[in-house]
């Protein structure tokens, strides 16, 4: 089974391969100056197409998490979560930490890993102590 992200676009393929570097980054719209999450061809608010590379913020808020089982491609079972990006919106994303050490409105940093089929994907966790 191929498990490899669905590639939708450039602004996906360019975003996957940023990842690939250690860099979390994303479009913004040179004509409005709206940055998106995720990365657009097209910028939804003016329909602009002269996009540039910016970098997302590296920490966030937790909003919300979870626990899966079976997950396709990661570890089992895993944490996933929703983190707040200041000034972006949303990242749905794996959450590298167990549940008991997780709460609402924490501060969460973030990092890549690898999974087993060689994809490079963000991932959060909250500061080590
Ligand atoms: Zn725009």
């Amino acid at each position: 089974m191929d498990t490899k992200p669905y590639i939708q676009d450039r602004a996906a393929r360019e975003f996957f391969s940023l990842l690939e570097r250690g860099e979390f980054r994303t479009t913004r719209c040179r004509s409005c100056g709206e940055a998106h999450y995720p990365p657009r061809v097209v910028c939804p608010a003016c329909l602009g197409e002269e996009m540039e590379w910016v970098d997302l913020p590296r920490e966030g808020t937790l909003l919300a998490f979870t626990q899966q089982r079976d997950a396709v491609r990661c570890r089992r079972p895993e944490v996933l979560g929703l983190v707040e990006l200041e000034g972006i919106g949303n990242v749905f994303t794996r959450i590298d930490a167990p549940l008991e050490e997780l709460r609402i409105g924490m501060r969460v940093a973030f990092s890549t890993w690898t999974s087993s089929d060689g994809v490079a994907l963000h991932q959060f966790r909250p500061p080590r102590a």
